[in-house]
């Protein structure tokens, strides 16, 4: 079982040819509503990939909660261990999409109340968890707190620090594996970081480039699929749910990349974060081809 601890929000979508100007107003294109949050959209990537996967985070008492609840149910994620939160909103994300470009705001509302004492509750689920995936839209504390449980019940955990946040170097330490994209990676790993035990250990995402990793000090590129790109949001969040999948199987580290890589390939040719998650099916035929 996949163990996926981090964020549920509702992607309010805007797609414009012209981006406004301070005090401007623009009119734009298209306006959806859709089930998204780093942590839920990692979630179906690995479920829809045949994987049993349970979430821990929380939603808002709003019709956006309820949905997001339903959203997740309909994917067969377990939901047991996502709390509706009196009082304040489902994380939001505003995200303005304009020439294959994205911006986003978030506003976390629930997801901040994701605390180290909400998911010791489930010690024991994590425990028993074959891996732990993890991203940055919760608070650090609990970053921190689930970093030091997985190295006490010796449970891999592939830290995904998006948004970028920096956290004690001691931290990084204790991730089995960390995956930057490459904005993330430059705030966060400098150069000087390089020599200090994360070889091995981070596999670094560069959109249309692929991806880079380092195995036994040796550093190799895995080229990216040459696909049509019609939205890559959640590009990354797929790739972190398939390469969940993958090594929570044992495959091998390269022969995981791959598969994460296929997977987030297919992802970007549909439109909306979750949408263009492929199942198993999908992502062993395109690799047949
Ligand atoms: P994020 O979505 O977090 O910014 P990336 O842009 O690095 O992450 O994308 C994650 C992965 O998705 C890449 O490593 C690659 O496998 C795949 N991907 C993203 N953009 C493309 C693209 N234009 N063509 C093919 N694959 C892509």
């Amino acid at each position: 079982i996949i163990t996926v601890i981090g964020s549920i929000n509702t992607d309010m979508v805007t797609v414009t040819e012209s981006l406004p100007n301070q005090g401007e107003t623009v009119i734009g294109d298209q306006f959806k509503m859709k089930p998204g949050g780093k942590g839920a959209n990692q979630a179906v990537a690995a479920a829809r990939l045949g994987a049993n996967v349970q979430m821990i985070g929380k939603v808002g008492q709003d019709q956006n909660g309820a949905d997001m609840l339903k959203a997740l149910k309909k994917e067969n994620v377990s939901i047991r261990m996502v709390e509706t939160a009196p009082k304040i909103n489902t994380g939001i994300a505003n995200i303005i999409l304009s020439n294959n470009d994205n911006r986003i705001i978030i506003v976390p509302g629930a997801n901040d109340k994701v605390t180290p004492e909400y998911v010791s509750q489930f010690k024991e689920d994590i425990r028993n968890s074959d891996l732990v995936l993890i991203q940055f839209e919760i608070p650090v504390d609990t970053i921190i707190y689930c970093l030091d449980l997985c190295n006490e019940y010796n449970i891999p955990i592939i830290v995904n620090p998006a948004p970028a946040k920096k956290i004690a170097s001691d931290y990084w330490s204790k991730a089995t594996y960390i995956t930057p994209n490459e904005s993330e990676y430059t705030q966060l790993f400098d150069f000087k970081d390089r020599s200090s035990g994360f070889n091995d250990k981070l596999i670094v995402t560069k959109g249309a480039h692929g991806v880079s990793y380092s195995m036994n000090d040796e550093y190799m590129t895995l080229p990216a699929y040459s696909v049509n790109a019609v939205d890559t949001t959640g590009a990354g969040d797929t790739f972190n749910g398939a390469l969940a999948v993958a090594l929570s199987e044992k495959k091998p580290i390269s022969t995981s990349i791959k598969f994460a890589n296929a997977a987030s390939a297919l992802s970007i040719q549909k439109f909306g974060a979750q949408d263009g998650m492929p199942t198993r099916t999908e992502v062993e035929s395109f690799l047949r081809k």
